[in-house]
């Protein structure tokens, strides 16, 4: 088969998907967007948030294969194939390291490590309380395939964990999460939520989900993790909660606007840890294995895994 490798790559990490993508691939043919090639033979799309219209006028493709877990740039391009199918990362290594940094991240803040840092500055030796594991409550938004990760994660450690998801469907919910589902669910687990963690993908109904109305849902003092997408908080409302104390700490992966301007208050803010969209990156040692037995599958006409429903956007 025809594979097209596109998307927003540096050189030396486009020649290194290449690189591992045609070693797991010996019998296809990979094909870049930077040299010329026939449009009319690319069968399947192996996209990391490829420019718009990158995916036009290939009228043979059979499958967007994404690079990246997160789909929702795709999406934003007006130009997407519209009948075909769409399969997302996952990959055991990604979400791993998924689990890693919301560990560390909900750990810090129970903890008081990054107070204690901010002490560090100043030389200041004073001992916070030291409160157990169960005594604080978090809420995951979103128990995907990273959510649920994070959740067995944190509640393997102690926490009491209650984990929001849109639909109610049957799932294997780890031991010590409480699961609930739909938009009335989400009040009442905040107002006694010590720490949020956001893994929601970003669509419509979750875009800016993080809004004054959300902060002021949540304890005095209250911390929130911003795993999934800068566009599901409202900056100008999250910087409020923080001014007013209603948020005690955000931890910041992502952004509205990536990478974050230098000029940027969440840089030297007190209260805000800012990471460069690090929490879990695609390792394409790992990845280029799940991108090849999705191309098996298609070409033995098995079933592609991990695809997105296009009508809920995620
Ligand atoms: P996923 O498997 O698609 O799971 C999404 C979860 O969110 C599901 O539990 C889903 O509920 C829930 N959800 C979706 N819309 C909702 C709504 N309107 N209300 C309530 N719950 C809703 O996604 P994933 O693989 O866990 O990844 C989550 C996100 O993490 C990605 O979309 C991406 O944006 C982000 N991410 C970030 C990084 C990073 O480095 N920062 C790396 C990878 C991914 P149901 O279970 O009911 O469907």
């Amino acid at each position: 088969m025809n594979l097209l490798l596109t998307g927003r790559f540096g050189d030396a990490e486009r020649d290194q998907w290449r690189a591992l993508l045609t070693q797991a691939m010996p019998k296809h043919h990979l094909v870049t967007s930077g040299e010329l090639f026939d449009r009319m033979r690319i069968e399947v799309a192996i996209v990391a948030n490829p420019a718009p219209h990158s995916l036009d006028g290939l009228p043979r493709l059979r499958l967007i294969q994404s690079l990246w877990a997160g789909v929702d740039r795709l999406f934003d391009d007006p130009t997407l194939p519209p009948d075909v199918p769409i399969a997302r990362m996952v990959d055991p290594a990604l979400t791993a390291a998924m689990s890693e940094t919301a560990l560390w991240a909900v750990l810090s803040l129970h903890r008081g490590f990054f107070v204690y840092q901010r002490q560090q500055r100043n030389a200041v030796w004073r001992q916070l309380p030291q409160r157990r594991a169960d005594e604080l409550p978090v809420t995951l938004l979103g128990l995907g395939t990273l959510g649920l990760a994070c959740a067995r994660a944190l509640a393997q450690q102690g926490y009491r964990v209650t984990a929001w998801t849109r639909d109610g469907s049957p799932r294997d919910v780890p031991a010590g999460v409480v699961h609930v589902h739909g938009d009335d669910a989400l009040w009442p687990c905040l107002n006694g939520t010590a720490i949020v963690v956001n893994l929601l993908p970003l669509t419509p109904a979750t875009r800016g989900l993080l809004d004054a109305r959300f902060f002021g849902a949540l304890p005095r003092g209250a911390a929130l993790v911003n795993l999934a997408r800068g566009a599901h908080v409202v900056e100008a409302d999250l910087r409020a909660a923080l001014g007013s104390g209603r948020l005690g700490h955000a931890v910041l992966d992502v952004f509205d606007s990536e990478p974050l301007d230098p000029k940027h208050p969440f840089w030297r803010h007190p209260k805000v840890t800012v990471l460069p969209h690090v929490a879990a990156l695609t390792d394409p040692r790992s990845a280029t294995a799940v991108v090849a037995s999705n191309v098996r599958a298609l070409a033995e006409g098995q079933p592609i895994a991990h695809l997105v429903d296009r009508t809920r956007g995620y």
